[in-house]
């Protein structure tokens, strides 16, 4: 479905955005990942991609740093030759109530989950405007939809993220280039492992169990590819009925 396609998935390491990777590196296309510091888990995650047989490099990169960002953006259009689908999937979690709920830990998960994806767009946005195609899949959250106890931060940087979508997809529409973001409820990833085991949430999920990083990288894989051509600017939930 992707043969020959260059993809950049952020936070493409571990859970999800691993999944993402060997979904699409089983699909024929070249993965560029970035992650945030756990170097042998990014090594780890290469290694199976490159037994797949496309080409796989992984870049330690913040990517809530614009000028980090910008460097690795062109590291990887030089290492690769170009960009066809971008997947802003990096996201981190520190839950509180609002009163104890730090100013620097508000900023920090904003800066990172929504920050680090207008900065990735912004590299990658002038190479699909040009070559007059492009994917963008941004990974939001059934918290940014209904918001969630303890995630001002976490449920903010998420809804900003649907924002985001919708005014890139209309910003592009035109050009050939699509936009959109996945919702995911819970799926099992080191970010809920402290939930998994909690049956009380999976009798909440009318499909009574929690998704897979698979779950996911199956409608990433969708909306990356040209069965999606004409989906842009849509959120679509994927949470086993959680947030009907
Ligand atoms: P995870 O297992 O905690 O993995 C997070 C990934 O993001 C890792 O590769 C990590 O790199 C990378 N990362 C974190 N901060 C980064 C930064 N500043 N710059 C670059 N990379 C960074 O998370 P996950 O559960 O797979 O979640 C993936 C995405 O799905 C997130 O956006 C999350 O909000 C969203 N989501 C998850 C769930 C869920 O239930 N799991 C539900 C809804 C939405 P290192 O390995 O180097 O730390």
């Amino acid at each position: 479905m992707l043969k020959e396609k260059i993809a950049i998935v952020t936070g493409g390491s571990r859970g999800i955005g691993a999944a993402i990777c060997k979904k699409f590196a089983d699909n024929g296309a070249n993965v560029a990942f970035l992650y945030a510091g756990n170097t042998q888990k990014a090594e780890e995650t290469k290694k199976e991609l490159l037994e797949k047989g496309v080409k796989a490099e992984a870049y330690q990169c913040n990517v809530a740093d614009a000028e980090q960002v910008a460097e690795v953006c062109k590291q990887i259009i030089a290492d690769f030759g170009g960009v066809d689908i971008l997947v802003n999937n990096a996201g981190i979690t520190k839950d509180k109530l609002v009163p104890t709920m730090k100013i620097p830990d508000f900023d920090s998960v904003v800066d990172t989950n929504l920050k680090g994806a207008f900065y990735m767009i912004k590299q990658i946005y002038p190479v699909f405007m040009k070559q007059r195609s492009g994917k963008i899949v941004n990974m939001s959250s059934v918290s940014g939809l209904m918001g969630n106890f303890g995630q001002t931060n976490y449920s903010a940087s998420k809804a900003g993220l649907i924002g985001l979508t919708k005014s890139v997809a209309k910003e592009l529409a035109s050009r050939g280039v699509c936009c959109n973001a996945i919702a995911p409820g819970f799926v099992t990833t080191d970010m809920t492992k402290n939930l998994s085991e909690n049956n009380q949430l999976k009798d909440q999920i009318p499909m009574k169990r929690f998704g897979t990083p698979e779950d996911i990288a199956n409608l990433a894989l969708f909306l990356a590819s040209d069965q999606s051509d004409y989906i842009t600017g849509e959120v679509i939930r994927i949470d086993g009925g959680l947030c009907m």
